[in-house]
This record gives C-alpha cells, structure tokens and sequence, in this order.
C-alpha cells in the first residue's frame, strides 16, 4: 500500500540554476512515470539493480553533471548533483547509489584524482553514465582508521599485482572498477604509503560476495576479495608518480564533495518521510477527526519541517563552497554531520506519526527508516566528524 497525495513541502535549493531547476521537472516526471513507488518497493525487496532504468536516466542527461566539458561533460555543477541524488533518494536507492557510482565515485573522484591521460580515457565514457565505479576503502579489520589498510600493491614490470580483501564494498557486483587503497611500501611513514589501483571488478582473482545489510538495497553490499590480481600499470589512479600519494588523493576535495553526496541521500529520506507523514497525518482519522487535529502531532509535523528546512540550508551552503572550489572540509563535516543525524531524527519522528502502519513493509516509511540509519555511519562517522570538525576548527 502506498500513500497518495503530493505535498507542497518543498524547500528549494538557492543556488540552482535555471537549467537545473528545468532538469529537476524533467527528472520528477521521469521518477513519476519510470520509478513508480511500486517498482521501487520491488527492487528494494528483491535487492535488485535496475539497470534498463538507471540507462534510461542517464539518457535524460544526468551523469555528466561532475565533469568539466573539456571531457563531455556539462560542467562540474555541485549543485544539480547533490539536486539528483536528493531527488532519487526520495524514491529509490537502488537508482539513487548507482547514480553516485557514475556521477561521483566516477566523475567527480576521477575529475579530482585522476591524470590527465587518465581523465581523458574515462571521463567522456563517464559522462554518458556507461561506467560505474565502487569504493574500495573499509577493510574487515580496517573501518574508521583507513591508513591501516592490510591490502597491498606491488609494481611487476608494466603491471601491478593486488592481494588483499575489501568489506562493506556497495555496488561492487554491478560495477566496472574498484577503488582500491593499498599499501604500496610497508616501510615508508603512515599516510606516504598508500596508493590506489583502479581494478576491473570482473579481473581474474576477484571474488565478490553479497553481506546482507539492512537497507541501501539493489546495488548490493559486498565483500570483495583480491587474489594475485594483475592490473595495468596504467590504472594506478594518478600516474605513476601517484604511486605512496595515495591518501593525499583521496582525502583531497573529492572527499568534502563525497559528505555532502551522503547527506544529499540523507535530505531526500527526510523529505519523502516529511511528505508521507504529512499525508497520513491528514487521512488517517482518531476519535473522529483526522490525526492531524491532535496538536502533539501538528507540532511533530511544524518540527520535522524546521529540521528540513535548516537541513537544506546547512547542505546549500557547503555545496556552495565545494562548488567554487574552497576547501571546505569543516563546513562540509558540519553538513554531513547535522543533515544525516537531523534527517535520521526526522525520520523517525515521521515513523511515529504512522504509528504501526510506519513499521510494516507495505509502507515505504520502512524503507526510509532502513536506509537513513546507515547515513550517519558511511562517508565518515558522526564521531570522526566531530572529530575533525574540532581539529580542524581549532584556534591557532
Ligand atoms: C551498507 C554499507 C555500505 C558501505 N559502503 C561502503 C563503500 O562503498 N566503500 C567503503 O569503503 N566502505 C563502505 N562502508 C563502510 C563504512 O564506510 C564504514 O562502516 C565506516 O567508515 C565506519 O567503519 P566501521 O563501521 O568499521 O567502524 P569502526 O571504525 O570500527 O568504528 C566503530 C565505532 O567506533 C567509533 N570510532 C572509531 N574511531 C573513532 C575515533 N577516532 N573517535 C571516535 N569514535 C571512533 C565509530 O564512530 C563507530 O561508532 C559501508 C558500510 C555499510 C554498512
């Protein structure tokens, strides 16, 4: 069962140009009429990815959105990203993480990362959503602390060879490559030892298997292993003389831009528990009148619409920084730490409004309460990034 009714909720990004806010009408007529709530139910029930949709997404001009147009890109337009990933979110993260797969993990981190003969290779594929590329950080042993990572790399001639395994891999199964941090030089000094090896996901010696995770169904949550892999030269991400800057690469702007991708996720979870709670709260009827006569919650209501509202401007306002090219790691900490946890509440404030009808699985209340739970935890933990918030806001 699905709620009906739209809600004039909307709070509206500032900063969005006039052609992202004409792609954001084509791109809800495109989730109305291709990602109805019922195909969407379906994929996160069967854990499915569905790919001749997601082929027909990018066919509306979504995946070049990250990458300048010197490589057939539309320009690197933080804004109408975040604007997308927002919007699928709100239906469906089995579209919603395959988009951050080609548009971010790919574009973005390859635009930012990558070498020039790099960017040239990938980035004109990329920015027709043909290739999508997973992140190979956490480890079993290695979560919070990625310095630590046991997998290694070693150089053999024009080749490189992988050995090592990866946890918590989203979208692996369904991707073209991997990201994957390795130690290059066990001797060399804690954070001058890494580097990061793009490896084909379908390489001989890669073995991927399913974790069952909570919620973020239909891209697949994933164990990857890496037995003797030999990899081009070639893909070691920045060049060759990236090799030990591993860490400098990845904790560079690519990582404030990929906080705000998660809190991007986060804001399009609160909204559509917003609107569902909304309309719920108007139909569902108690001791005569609707429930939302009952003042605690008309108040639960006007509360979660605050949240969201102050949610959006906290992202804007980092996303406006990322987006003329500041460093902004502590204002995009702050962002992904107050949306995610402030969207989570909401989430659960929205939950309660439905009373048991929001802890059954024919409504997508379920699926938001599901998938809002792991914000605050990817990308970054709430806990380190307070973490860094305070470190890096220090005074001198
Ligand atoms: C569904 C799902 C999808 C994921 N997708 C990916 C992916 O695509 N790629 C990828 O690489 N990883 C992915 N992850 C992993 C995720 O990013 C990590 O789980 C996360 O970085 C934290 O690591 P950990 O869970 O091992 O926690 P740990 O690092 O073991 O931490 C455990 C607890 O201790 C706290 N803690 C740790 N260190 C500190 C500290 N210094 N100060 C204060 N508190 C601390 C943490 O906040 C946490 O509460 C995914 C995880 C899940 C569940």
């Amino acid at each position: 069962m699905t709620l009906s009714g739209t809600m004039s909720l909307e709070t509206t990004n500032r900063y969005l140009s006039d052609e992202a806010l004409e792609l954001r009408a084509v791109l809800r007529r495109f989730i109305d009429e291709q990602m109805p709530r019922s195909a969407a139910a379906e994929w996160d029930k069967a854990n499915e990815f569905p790919r001749d949709v997601f082929d027909q997404l990018v066919g509306i001009g979504v995946a070049g959105l990250a990458i300048p147009e010197e490589y057939g890109g539309l320009g690197r337009d933080i804004h109408a990203t975040l604007m997308v990933i927002e919007e699928l979110s709100r239906r469906s993260s089995a579209v919603a993480i395959p988009y951050i797969m080609a548009s971010c993990y790919a574009g973005m981190t390859v635009v930012e990362c990558a070498s020039e003969e790099q960017k040239k290779r990938w980035l004109p594929e990329i920015a027709q959503g043909r290739l999508l590329f997973a992140y190979g950080w956490t480890e079993p042993d290695v979560g919070a602390d990625l310095a630590d990572v046991r997998t290694t790399v070693r150089r053999d001639g024009n080749e490189l060879i992988v050995n090592g395994s990866k946890r918590f891999c989203t979208g692996a199964e369904i991707s073209d490559y991997i990201y994957t941090l390795a130690t290059s030089d066990p001797d060399a000094p804690r954070y001058h030892n890494l580097s990061t090896v793009l490896v084909p996901s379908r390489a001989e010696g890669v073995t991927i298997t399913t974790i069952d995770a909570m919620g973020l169904k239909g891209s697949g949550t994933t164990d990857v292993v890496f037995d003797d892999v030999r990899v081009p030269l070639a893909n070691l991400m920045g060049g060759e003389e990236a090799w030990n800057r591993g860490w400098s690469l990845i904790t560079g702007a690519g990582l404030d831009i990929e906080k705000l991708e998660v809190a991007a996720m986060a804001l399009g979870l609160g909204a559509a528990a917003c609107a569902d709670a909304h309309a719920y709260a108007q139909e569902r009827r108690q001791f005569g009148v609707p429930i939302v006569r009952h003042q605690s919650i008309a108040h639960s209501l006007a509360d979660m619409r605050v949240k969201l509202y102050a949610s959006r401007l906290v992202l804007d306002d980092a996303a406006e920084l990322a987006n003329r090219g500041v460093r902004c790691g502590v204002e995009t900490s702050m962002a992904k730490l107050f949306v995610t946890e402030t969207c989570k509440q909401i989430v659960l404030d929205a939950q309660t409004v439905l009373g048991a009808y929001g802890y059954v699985k024919d409504f997508d209340m379920e699926r938001y309460v599901r998938d809002v739970l792991l914000m605050p935890i990817i990308g970054g933990s709430s806990a380190i990034q307070r973490n860094n918030i305070h470190k890096w806001s220090r005074p001198r």
